[in-house]
């Protein structure tokens, strides 16, 4: 057993779990369906406006993550027009803590619904400029939802009643914005909220080891393989298409599979048009079979958690088996890392499909990220500024970023957003490096080595 726990030295550091507690969601009283991407607003928020909530964001210590999602909605201005004008009221902001939790748990969330989430926290001024919290009675936000303020405590209740506290960082020079850190996280779309309580429900019965258990488990029972010389290979993929119901059709045709395995092949050979420097991980993927199943299992959430999915895609030497079903807002999709070799579960939404209705995100590169987290790489936030994501010549962030082109990490450097396991929009990314394409093939050498020729 030590030698087991030996091997897992420094290169091999695995994600940090946040152990909360307390989940410390804001209860919603009235959350109701929003439409897949937000409407353009009449007054939406102006360029001026978001430029100075970001800098009230960025003077404060622990609000990076919400500072990170304002530049992704203010960056673009179709996306700026989605947002309503966060003016003259009260605004509520997640803190860092919470949302790495948040980064936890959903994987490549859907960023347009950040949008909602602010419009869920911020809510106009009350009589004589007073905010919800001061009140006793519950309170609805510009984007609809309900929250009640606690009792006789600055804060919001939780499902449970108990008061998620806020502390007020003062106002905003120009735009009349009183602005609120919140000790927990409020306004998250509900497949998101699903998620972090069935994450949260898993840790607290203790029915999910730890990842680190796993890991050294797992060193440990492939003795003393340590990687692989080989440094090419053709991976066989198959695609489940699960619905629901017989009368629930995801659209996922031979033409759009093969459009991704094709866009796929590119990116993982290194021909990805790309500005900057990329590689080739020497990985090919060839059609597989193509199948169609109902279950109710698959229904929106889906999730790689769901562990029921897996007789859909038995384990089988030499094959990655891609589940497609309604994942929601969020993760677009989602995959098992190479070592946890129990499972190999991927997961991918029907809409990010090449020629997917969501035209914003349908260039085949949510696959691409996720095969890259099931080949063994993490996002570069994955241990924050304290290792990154175990890869040498990548930068380590603070946190993920959803904007394209150069920016800070919050750990001292720069980068570019061409990384294809970070989560700029897919227009931006192009690029593994050989550091990844090192650590993919260390990784298959020691925990898929099925997938080897
Ligand atoms: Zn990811």
């Amino acid at each position: 057993m030590l030698q087991g726990l030996l091997k897992v030295d420094k290169e091999e550091q695995l994600p940090i779990k946040q152990k909360k507690s307390r989940l410390s969601l804001v209860h919603a009283h009235n959350r109701h369906q929003r439409p897949d991407v937000p409407p353009i607003q009449a007054s939406p928020t102006t360029d001026a406006e978001c430029r100075e909530i970001i800098t009230f964001l960025g003077a404060a210590s622990n609000l990076s993550e919400m500072k990170n999602i304002w530049g992704f909605i203010c960056e673009d201005a179709d996306r700026r027009q989605r947002l309503k004008e966060i003016k003259d009221g009260c605004l509520y902001v997640n803190s860092d803590e919470y949302m790495r939790f948040f980064d936890e748990t959903v994987e490549q969330p859907d960023p347009l619904h950040f949008i909602d989430m602010i419009e869920d926290s911020f809510f106009a001024f009350g009589a004589g400029g007073t905010c919800p919290h001061e009140g006793a009675l519950p309170a609805t936000s510009v984007g609809g939802d309900s929250v009640t303020p606690c009792n006789g405590e600055d804060g919001f209740a939780d499902s449970t009643g108990e008061c998620i506290k806020v502390t007020s960082l003062g106002t905003t020079p120009t735009i009349n914005l009183k602005v609120y850190a919140l000790d927990g996280l409020i306004g998250l779309d509900h497949d998101w909220e699903t998620r972090m309580r069935d994450a949260h429900h898993a840790h607290e019965v203790g029915g999910e080891s730890s990842l680190l258990d796993t890991h050294e488990a797992e060193a440990e029972s492939v003795g003393d393989v340590e990687g692989t010389d080989i440094r090419s290979a053709r991976v066989i993929m198959d695609f489940v298409i699960c619905n629901p119901s017989r009368y629930t059709r995801h659209r996922a045709s031979y033409g759009q599979l093969q459009r991704q395995l094709t866009l796929l092949n590119q990116a993982y050979s290194g021909q990805y048009p790309c500005h900057s420097p990329t590689v080739d991980t020497g990985f090919r993927f060839a059609m597989g079979r193509i199948s169609h199943v109902v279950d109710n299992q698959c229904k929106r959430p889906c999730t790689v958690r769901n562990k029921a999915l897996e007789r859909h895609v038995p384990r089988e030497n030499g094959k990655i088996k891609v589940i497609i079903c309604d994942t929601g807002n969020g993760p677009w999709g989602e995959s098992d890392f190479a070592y946890e070799q129990g499972t190999r579960m991927l997961v991918l939404n029907p809409k990010v499909l090449p020629y997917g209705s969501r035209r914003d995100m349908n260039q085949g590169a949510v696959l691409m990220h996720e095969l890259g987290h099931y080949l063994g790489l993490f996002h570069h936030w994955q241990h924050r500024c304290g290792g990154g994501d175990n890869v040498d010549d990548t930068p380590n962030m603070a946190n993920p970023k959803y904007d394209c082109g150069w920016r800070q990490t919050g750990c001292g450097s720069w980068q570019d957003g061409s990384n294809f396991m970070g989560y700029a929009p897919p227009t931006c990314l192009c690029a593994f490096t050989q550091g990844q394409v090192n650590r993919m093939w260390q990784q298959t050498g020691r925990y898929t080595r099925d997938l080897l020729p």
